[in-house]
C-alpha cells in the first residue's frame, strides 16, 4: 500500500475517525488535506497537520462546512492548487442526532441527512471533474453498519449512510471507465469520535455483540481506506466493506 506521490482530502479529519484516516493515509506517503468545520476544530487540525507532517508528507488544513457547496468548491480547489492535484477524496464526515422515528424533529432528520449524504453528493460532485480529467481517482465514503442493518433510535443517521451506499454504487457506476473508483466502508463500533457521547452502560450492552469482543481503532478505518486508495485496489468499486469485529455478518 503505496500511496507516495498521492494527495489526498479527508472531510471531518481532524477527530475520531478522520484522524485515524489521516495518519494512515500520510504513514503510506500520500500528502493529506485536513478538513475541518470552523474555529472549534482549528487547533485539532493544526496539531494533527504538524503530526502528519512529521510523515515526510505535505500536509494542509482547510476549513469548510460539507453542507455547503461553495465551502466544498473552495476546500477542492484549494487542495489542488496547494498539491497540484486530488487523488483521493475521503468522505469522512458526519453526525448524529438521536431520537426516535415517532419523536424525531424534521429538521433534525434534515440535518443529519444534509452532513451525512448530501456532504457526500456535494464533495464528489466538485471533485470528479478534476479527477476524470486526470483519468484518476480513489474515493472513499465512510458510512456505518447502521446503514447496513438500522439502529434503533437513529433512524435519521441509518437512512442517511444506507444513501451513502446507493450513492456510492451509483457514481461508482458512472465513473469506471474514467479510472476512478467509488467504495464504502461501513465501521461498526469504533473507540472514538461518536462513540465517546455514548453511556458506558450502553457501550457494556454492545460488546459482546461484537464476535472479536472488542471495539475498534481509528487506524483500523485508516487502513481500509489506505487499501482501497492503493493500486492494489485498482479493480475494486462499488464495494462495501465492513469493518466492524464481525457484528454485522
Ligand atoms: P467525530 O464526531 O469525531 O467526527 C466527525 C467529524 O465530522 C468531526 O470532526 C466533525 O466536526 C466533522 N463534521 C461534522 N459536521 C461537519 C460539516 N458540516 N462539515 C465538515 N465537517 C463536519 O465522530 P467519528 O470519528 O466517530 O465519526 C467519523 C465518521 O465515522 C462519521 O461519518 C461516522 O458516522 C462514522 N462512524 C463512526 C463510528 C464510531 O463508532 N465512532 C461507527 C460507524 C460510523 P466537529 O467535531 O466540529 O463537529
Amino acid at each position: 500500500m503505496n500511496l507516495k506521490r498521492r494527495t489526498a482530502l479527508v472531510t471531518g479529519g481532524a477527530s475520531g475517525i478522520g484522524a485515524g484516516i489521516c495518519k494512515k493515509l500520510a504513514e503510506k506517503g500520500a500528502s493529506v488535506a485536513v478538513n475541518y468545520l470552523d474555529h472549534r476544530d482549528a487547533d485539532r487540525a493544526e496539531k494533527l497537520v504538524e503530526e502528519l507532517k512529521a510523515f515526510g508528507i505535505e500536509a494542509i488544513m482547510v476549513s469548510g462546512d460539507v453542507t455547503n457547496e461553495s465551502d466544498v468548491k473552495q476546500m477542492i480547489s484549494r487542495t489542488i492548487e496547494v498539491f497540484g492535484s486530488l487523488n483521493i477524496l475521503v468522505n469522512n464526515a458526519g453526525i448524529t442526532i438521536d431520537g426516535v422515528t415517532q419523536n424525531l424533529a424534521v429538521e433534525d432528520f434534515h440535518k443529519v441527512l444534509s452532513v451525512n449524504l448530501v456532504g457526500p453528493f456535494l464533495t464528489m460532485k466538485a471533485a470528479l471533474p478534476h479527477m476524470s480529467k486526470n483519468h484518476y481517482g480513489r474515493i472513499v465514503n465512510i458510512s456505518s453498519v447502521a446503514g447496513l442493518f438500522g439502529l434503533r433510535g437513529a433512524p435519521a443517521y441509518a437512512a442517511a449512510k444506507a444513501g451513502v451506499i446507493g450513492l456510492s454504487k451509483s457514481t461508482a457506476r458512472e465513473v469506471a471507465r474514467k479510472g476512478i473508483t467509488v467504495n464504502v466502508i461501513c465501521p461498526g463500533y469504533i473507540n472514538a469520535g461518536m462513540t465517546k457521547n455514548i453511556q458506558q452502560e450502553y457501550l457494556d450492552a454492545m460488546t459482546p455483540l461484537v464476535p472479536m469482543g472488542v471495539f475498534g481503532e481509528p487506524e483500523d478505518i485508516g487502513s481500509g481506506v489506505a487499501f482501497l486508495a492503493s493500486d492494489e485496489a485498482k479493480f475494486v468499486t462499488g464495494e462495501v466493506f465492513r469493518i466492524d469485529g464481525g457484528m454485522a455478518m
